[in-house]
């Protein structure tokens, strides 16, 4: 496959000398509900690591999950984002990192993602950090200075490796806080362990050679990284504001600390924006995945609009533009379920199979063009094929895509059914408002998200319906 790296700003072959490839990914900072935004790097990610696995790869994965350490200005000023979550609600730091990592995974869940194999809370490393840390102070690399240790930039030849991010992170106004710490010798350098820092209500603090404190933001991910996946990494994943500073210090100390080449390919997906420009968890009230579902949209939707376009470009989000995706989705299950019900024997011809299967490895191989493979569906729709070879070559896709393609093309199926019966049961006008509900019910039915599918199993029981969920689908009985 040939996959671009931010390292070199070149697509290259990805050739990794082993079968295991190793991959890490920036986990989330956990004060807030993920947003879409989020959720789409994620996606992305998801594709790539599952495309690997497609082509015949071992595939390690680990993550982190920010707990600790991560200011607001993603450098070293700002506020502490756990500690804001934690007044916010009134509870401990580890109470909420508990709860929005567990809100965190149930959004992988309903969106398909494979959660990775290894996923390390910062806060349970801290040894390592110390350990690291230690290292690159006896190194030369890292000095103490107010109380606090830093990294010393002027140490390496090259800090800014991945210049041309810096610029495209200036223009999504990720440094808009660059407050200048006079102990850093440049402010370049950056902060490895905090013993003086302005919160004083911080609680969560360790004992280390330097004072009691607590992690800077970059080590976790160098330290959970080498200690899980080895000194080589194949793959380091994240949204492209990761780029600058935060991969930029990865880089710095682990190259310094293992005294060579750490990480071959730099996966960055770019932002999805609003109106308001880039999404952002602090501003709060950013879209999340539970208000898709709450106003109609399944999961796979949202997956879907986000596989429609290519990872390296900015992705606007709008309801209209997400509406489209969820009208082509639900085309693509009615124009797949005729073959589900096909019920004539077909074979699968082996030739119609390779050549079209050689058309989406192509698609992904070429720097995970997903929109290029969703369309190798529509060509497998099209094509001669026997039913049975399109439906086989969908199944294998969606090995990758991970759309629900055929389980959701039987359900669209019966909706529809119960949608023809929806209009005979009600001639009072409220067709049209029971249709929606009943389509957004099995929408949160199908996200797992049973408080909304209730509300609105309560809001047709006021319209004068009873739902009642039988082997053959949904039915509505008049009250
Ligand atoms: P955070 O929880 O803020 O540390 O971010 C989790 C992941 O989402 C990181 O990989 C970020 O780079 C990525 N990310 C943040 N904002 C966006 C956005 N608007 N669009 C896409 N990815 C984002
Ligand atoms: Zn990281």
């Amino acid at each position: 496959m040939k996959l671009y790296n931010s390292l070199t700003r070149n697509k290259e072959k990805f050739s990794p000398a082993e079968k295991t490839v190793t991959m890490y990914t920036c986990g989330p900072t956990v004060y807030h509900y993920a947003h879409v935004g989020n959720l789409r790097t994620y996606i992305m990610e998801d594709i790539l690591e599952k495309y690997l696995i497609y082509l015949g790869y071992d595939l390690k994965r680990a993550m982190n999950i920010t707990d600790v350490g991560h200011l607001t200005s993603d450098g070293d000023s700002g506020d502490d984002k756990m500690l804001l979550g934690a007044k916010r609600e009134k509870k401990t730091v580890l109470e909420i990192a508990e709860f929005y990592t567990q809100a965190f995974f149930g959004d992988f869940e309903k969106l398909n993602i494979k959660k990775p194999d290894i996923v390390i809370p910062a806060t349970s490393r801290i040894n390592d950090y110390i350990d690291i840390i230690s290292s690159l102070i006896q190194k030369g690399y890292a000095y103490e200075s107010g109380g606090n240790v830093y990294f010393d930039t002027s140490k390496l030849s090259k800090y800014f490796v991945f210049s041309r991010h810096l610029a495209e992170n200036l223009e999504v106004g990720v440094r808009e806080d660059v407050g200048r710490d006079q102990n850093k010798k440049s402010p370049n350098d950056f902060v490895l362990w905090f013993t003086k820092s302005k919160f004083d209500s911080q609680e969560l603090k360790w004992p280390s050679p330097w004072g009691t404190g607590y992690p800077g933001w970059h080590i976790e991910c160098s330290a959970i990284s080498i200690k899980e996946l080895g000194p080589k990494l194949n793959i380091h994943c994240g949204g492209v504001d990761n780029a600058f500073p935060h991969h930029t210090n990865e880089i710095a100390q682990s190259e310094a600390f293992l005294g060579g080449h750490w990480c071959d390919f730099w996966f960055h997906v770019r932002h999805l924006k609003d109106e308001t420009g880039k999404m952002s968890k602090s501003k709060g009230g950013a879209l999340t995945l539970s208000t898709l579902v709450e106003k109609g949209y399944s999961p796979m939707v949202y997956r879907f609009f986000c596989l429609m376009s290519h990872y390296r470009k900015v992705l606007s989000f709008t309801f209209p533009a997400l509406d489209n995706a969820k009208a082509a989705y639900e085309k693509l299950l009615s124009r797949i379920l005729p073959l589900i019900e096909d019920k004539t024997d077909s074979a699968i011809d082996k030739e119609a199979f390779k050549f079209h299967k050689a058309a989406f490895v192509s698609a992904l191989g070429n720097d995970l063009n997903t929109s290029l493979a969703v369309t190798s569906i529509y060509d497998v729709l099209k094509s001669g094929a026997t039913g049975a070879t399109k439906l086989c070559l969908i199944a294998d896709f969606d090995k990758v895509l991970s759309l629900d393609l055929i389980k959701n093309a039987v359900s669209y199926g019966e909706s529809q059914k119960l949608i023809e019966s929806g209009a005979e049961i009600s001639a009072n006008g409220a067709e049209d408002e029971l249709k929606i509900l009943i389509e957004k019910r099995t929408a949160a039915k199908k996200a797992k998200d049973f408080a909304a599918a209730d509300k609105i199993r309560d809001k047709i029981r006021e319209m004068g319906y009873a739902v009642e969920d039988t082997a053959d689908g949904v039915r509505l009985k008049k009250l």
